[in-house]
């Protein structure tokens, strides 16, 4: 038996209402699961599950989007789902942790990609239609478009430093600030040109255009030390492009996810430039990390002392007040379970540890943190820069572990050095430091560290792990 046709539409129709009506559900619910994540990620203790939440939400917001009645085919989604799924499942599990920041600045490049192509195919549908598109909607497609193809080439430029495939020095030019401000002004003013008259097609590539220069022109001038304010400021451009493509193809879920991604990594910018001392108007327009020259320190003339582990142990087992310093080198070594079982060890002796933990240490904004939580170090061990930095004054010793920059003491007193202005941990006030790391190389910034010829430092040579291993041991014999 067939239904007549006037109950078949019917149930058509009703059939299409709920899956709007489920679709709208998922996502509501993915953003408040959004919304919990981004609650939870801000305690290290309850940072695995809010990426567990944040993960659940972007699983519901692909089912609603997946069971979209609009869709008409699904075999190009499930070409995008595999290719999505190759190149993703390996930078998720293979890349290590040192490596997370070039990963992050490739992730976003390919976001900010998906948002700037999705904004081209919308004006181009349009323009195959014949049918202009309306004002508002040319302002969110323009600005998703503009915002999306500069995080492009931006973050692949942040992505080369950080690989160091492309020099790390900032790269500058008589007039470079003028020449990338007048560059985003005139990416703007055709930005606005298109919304008053959108069918200006000419208007959309010239600005599609000079917004991929923008990126490259506007990370080039900034030093690597300072690549992570860029990689959280490219994050919020990539989330603002991504919530005005939500109002473009009226996507609500785009909508609140990307204003979430925008603004925290705006709000993380903001931080992470005022930890640096940076002026956050010369991150925005790209115009930091360009007046100093190279540092023109250099170490001629200055001996540098090293340390038996026997000496050293010594010294740290009898010490009243230890203050860990770790850095990029930890994590290279993994020797975060090894400081934790020294501590550990000087504490039974009768001494107090603490952990002085620098904004930028490491690779990755909370590197640190991460790793020593990892480790189960106690939470309330770990002081920020501006908690601890007055107590190295009573420190018997500063043990600083694979840090290099971040105890640099030329970002205080020398003003042709990349990292001048920069806060550091005031490791120089401790009675005693020792040094942990394999030989006199640079840090990040390609640096001499003029700590290490400190009269008062010792450096014990050797990859982190084995030399805390090597301390431990001395420890329990004493
Ligand atoms: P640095 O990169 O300045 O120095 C790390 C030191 O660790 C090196 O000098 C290296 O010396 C030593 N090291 C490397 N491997 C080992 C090992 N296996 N055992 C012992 N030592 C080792 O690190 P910091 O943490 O002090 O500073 C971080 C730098 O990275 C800053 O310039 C920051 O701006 C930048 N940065 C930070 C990001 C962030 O978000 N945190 C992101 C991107 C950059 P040697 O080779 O002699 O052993």
């Amino acid at each position: 038996m067939t239904l007549p046709s006037f109950l078949l539409a019917e149930v058509a129709v009703e059939a299409s209402g709920a899956r709007v009506l489920i679709t709208q559900a998922s996502y509501l619910v993915s953003s408040v699961f959004f919304i919990l994540g981004l609650k939870s990620l801000t305690r290290a203790d309850t940072a695995r599950q809010g990426m567990q939440q944040a993960a659940l939400g972007m699983l519901l917001a692909i089912v609603g989007t997946l069971i979209d009645q609009r869709i008409v085919e699904y075999g190009w989604i499930l070409a995008g789902l595999a290719v999505g799924t190759v190149i993703g499942w390996p930078l998720g599990t293979r890349v290590p942790m040192t490596a997370m920041p070039q990963r992050i600045a490739i992730s976003h490049m390919f976001g900010a990609l998906a948002a700037t192509l999705v904004g081209i195919a919308e004006y181009l549908h349009h323009v195959n239609l014949a049918e202009p598109v309306g004002r508002v909607q040319m302002a969110a497609l323009g600005f998703e478009v503009l915002f999306g193809s500069l995080t492009v080439t931006g973050s692949f430029m942040a992505f080369g430093k950080l690989q160091e495939f492309l020099p790390g020095r900032p790269i500058t030019y008589a007039g470079q600030n003028v020449v990338n401000i007048g560059a985003m002004a005139g990416a703007v003013g055709l930005w606005l040109y298109l919304i008053v008259d959108p069918s200006a097609q000419w208007a959309f590539w010239a600005m599609t255009a000079l917004a991929f220069v923008i990126g490259i022109s506007f990370v080039l001038p900034i030093g690597g030390a300072d690549m992570p304010v860029v990689v959280s400021l490219l994050n919020s451009y990539a989330g603002l492009a991504a919530s005005a493509t939500g109002f473009a193809i009226g996507n609500t879920v785009l909508i609140i996810a990307g204003a979430l991604d925008g603004a925290s990594g705006f709000i993380l910018s903001i931080i992470m430039s005022k930890a640096m001392n940076r002026s956050f108007t010369n991150v925005l327009f790209g115009a930091f990390g360009a007046a100093p020259t190279a540092s023109t320190k250099s170490a001629a003339n200055l001996t540098v002392k090293s340390i038996s582990a026997e000496d050293a142990a010594i010294q740290l087992a009898y010490a009243g007040k230890v203050i860990v310093v770790p850095g990029y080198g930890m994590a290279v070594a993994q020797a975060q379970h090894t400081v934790r079982e020294l501590a550990e060890l000087i504490e039974k002796k009768g001494g107090e540890v603490k952990y002085a933990i620098h904004p930028v240490a490491g690779r990755m904004p909370g590197h640190m943190n991460v790793l020593l939580a990892e480790a189960n170090v106690p939470y309330d061990r770990l002081y920020d820069m501006e908690e601890i930095n007055d107590e190295f004054d009573s420190a018997d010793v500063a043990l600083v572990i694979g840090a290099n920059d971040v105890v640099n003491p030329a970002a205080k007193t020398d003003k042709s050095s990349p990292i001048y202005g920069m806060p550091i941990l005031n490791v120089d006030h401790a009675k005693s430091i020792i040094v942990l790391k394999r030989s006199m190389n640079a840090g990040f910034a390609g640096i001499e560290n003029e700590l290490f010829y400190d009269e008062k430092t010792n450096m014990l040579f050797g990859d982190a792990k084995a030399s805390i291993s090597k301390l431990v041991s001395e420890v329990k014999t004493l």
